[in-house]
């Protein structure tokens, strides 16, 4: 807000799309609900962490549907609901409803880790989320356990529900640790061949302290590429997306496999997203500081075209890129409180 007036002040006219500083066009919101998550993975969450946000700053359903609304006025169709773990926030199927019928919006998708899932992907299908991203690091119970403080059984459970209420794609999202699951990778395809799920292996990052720890167990997926190559028959370059995965398919079969690379190979110059959180900041990168907050806004009452002067100035302090190579651990905010 460098002119010193509010965002409600200015009568020019709205731009319809957003682009940064950078040239991009930002197109795509991840919404987290909550901080809350009902695991505890090791590279993400402390295990006795209790400083979630108070209920009094969650935005309410009434409050992200503004924001959203605002968002698809000025040109993003894609919404993924994450957190911490979305599942826990009450009714969620009823905000995705709201979500999925605004004007704009084309794409609502969710990230979970399929705890809750079983439970609830009947009536999330229902309200418009057809693709999941499942947070899965191992297939075998007692290491699942000793990573997430859950049960790989419910997870198992959640993730055949979807399948069965016929969610499609349904990604499986697979942290790749040295000492931890990598002698686990050609099961996990497998896994995937034989359910129809495609597979993205993701980097740790040095994300508050959790991410920073874990960071001894970083593996350039790269590597993790080169020796899936020698099992199975790699076809490079399929489905390019509007993500940060980048995709070969298993010869013979229907699988793909993502890479996200946000250490060995940054793709910050693609970079079409911003985050909301729970508490109403949108976070302009994942790897860095840059924040503005919607709230205070919102409780004050701004109008319409107010909170998109608000997005519009949010965006025009979006960071170039992420520094996680030169200045690991700058980011001291947990995963969950930035949505994952
Ligand atoms: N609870 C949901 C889930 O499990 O997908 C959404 C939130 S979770 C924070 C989103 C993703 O972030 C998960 O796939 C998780 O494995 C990943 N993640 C968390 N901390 C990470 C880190 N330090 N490095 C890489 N990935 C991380």
């Amino acid at each position: 807000m460098s002119t010193g007036r509010t965002p409600d002040d200015r009568s020019e006219n709205i731009a319809r799309s957003l682009v940064d500083p950078f040239n991009r066009t930002i197109s795509y919101v991840r919404l987290s609900v909550t901080d809350k998550c009902n695991l505890r993975c090791f590279y993400c969450l402390p295990k006795h962490f209790k400083d979630f946000e108070q209920p009094s700053h969650w935005l309410t359903f009434d409050e992200i549907e503004r924001v959203i609304a605002a968002f698809a006025d000025l040109g993003v169709a894609r919404v993924r609901i994450t957190g911490g773990e979305p599942l826990v926030r009450k009714d969620l199927a009823g905000l995705a409803g709201r979500l999925y019928q605004l004007d704009g919006i084309q794409d609502l998708s969710l990230s979970t880790n399929a705890v809750l899932l079983a439970r609830h992907a009947q009536a999330l299908h229902h309200a418009g989320v057809s693709r999941i991203n499942v947070s899965l690091d191992s297939l075998k119970p007692e290491r699942f356990e000793q990573i997430t403080g859950g049960s790989l059984e419910a997870v198992i459970a959640g993730l055949m529900a979807a399948k069965d209420c016929g969610m499609d794609p349904i990604k499986i999202n697979m942290v790749a640790m040295k000492g931890i699951n990598d002698d686990e990778f050609e099961d996990m395809v497998e896994f995937c061949i034989e359910h129809g799920f495609t597979l993205r292996f993701i980097e740790t990052m040095p994300v508050g302290e959790t991410g920073m720890n874990a960071s001894r167990h970083y593996l350039d997926l790269q590597h993790v590429k080169q020796s899936l190559d020698r099992r199975f028959d790699l076809i490079p370059g399929v489905m390019p997306g509007g993500g940060p995965a980048r995709y070969v398919q298993v010869k013979d079969s229907d699988l793909r496999i993502g890479f996200i690379t946000p250490i060995s190979q940054h793709f910050c110059e693609t970079c079409n997203r911003v985050r909301l959180s729970v508490d109403g900041t949108l976070y302009l990168c994942l790897g860095q500081d840059h924040k503005y907050e919607l709230r205070p806004l919102l409780r004050q009452g701004i109008s319409e075209d107010g909170l998109k002067n608000a997005i519009l100035d949010a965006i025009a302090i979006k960071p170039e890129k992420h520094d996680f190579r030169n200045h690991p651990g700058q980011v001291v905010r947990l995963m969950s409180m930035t949505g994952g």
